[in-house]
């Protein structure tokens, strides 16, 4: 049982991409040793029939509100978990669980130092998705996060661009959303205008879950509607390629594997 005098722990956790076989025994163990549960309402899902636990759900764009909730309650001396899906630190709760703390007022502070803040790694979706199609990132890659909430689609469309004439592989997240359904489309407008219709572009949509789907065709047949919100893009370098069903980015340029 925890005492209120105990010291209380924010921990900031991944669940990884969905399959149970993907989360971490770390993770695993903070569960096991929480008794409260903060995040958005489909991970808060993944932990129901967990009686020991206290759940609470919140919506997508409620990031601030429920990392301070979960810092206040940890500040009474209980074991918070912070939930993300993959990684807490990939486009997810650990970076704004510290602009909380950053930007807390005074009696905030006073009360919050006391909680000892943990952030444990998750597989991300960028990682789940490049193994199941082979090694579509053996080589240097970048990841943007194509959702417009955060930041202006110019720096978006900026990066996309500057990453392609240095060929990095990309791996894009949020590709689009309801409320933003001209997202991906935005996008591989740039990539066309950057690349050559050949560039293999891989989408991965739900991956490790029962209805995981692959799709890799070339730039010039991607289109906007093979990706929505539980889909993750990754776009090859100029020297990716298939071999049999898999995807894979040479690792390095010019050198051929010797027989
Ligand atoms: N922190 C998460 C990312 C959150 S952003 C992580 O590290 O994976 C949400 C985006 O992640 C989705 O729009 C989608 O692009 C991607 N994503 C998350 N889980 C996924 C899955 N199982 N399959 C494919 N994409 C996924």
């Amino acid at each position: 049982m925890t005492h209120a005098s105990s010291q209380g722990r924010l921990t900031v956790v991944g669940l990884g991409p969905g399959n149970a076989e993907l989360l971490t025994q770390q993770v695993r163990n903070s569960i096991a040793s929480a008794t409260d549960a903060f995040g958005y309402f489909p991970y808060i899902e993944r932990l129901s029939g967990l009686e020991h636990l206290t759940l609470h759900a919140s919506d997508n764009r409620e990031e601030l509100e429920r990392a301070r909730a979960a810092l206040h309650l940890a500040a009474q001396g209980k074991q918070v978990l912070m939930l993300s899906s993959g990684d807490p630190g990939v486009f997810a709760m650990a970076s704004a669980v510290f602009e909380v703390l950053e930007y807390a007022a005074p009696d905030e502070q006073l009360l919050w130092q006391a909680v000892h803040i943990e952030v444990q790694p998750g597989i991300t979706a960028m990682l789940a998705a490049a193994a199941r199609l082979g090694a579509p990132l053996g080589h240097d890659f970048c990841t943007i996060n194509l959702s417009d909430n955060l930041k202006p689609a110019e720096v978006i469309e900026r990066r996309i661009c500057l990453a392609a004439q240095a060929d990095f592989a990309m791996a894009f997240y949020n590709p689009c959303s309801k409320s933003r359904p001209q997202g991906f489309e935005r996008a591989l407008k740039v990539l066309r205008q950057e690349c050559e219709p050949e560039r293999l572009i891989c989408f991965a949509r739900n991956v490790s879950r029962p209805d995981e789907t692959l799709n890799v065709v070339p730039l010039a047949a991607a289109s906007a509607e093979m990706a929505d919100m539980r889909t993750l893009v990754i776009v090859g370098n100029s020297l990716t390629r298939k071999v049999g069903p898999h995807v894979y980015t040479p690792r390095s340029y010019g050198v051929q594997a010797r027989g």
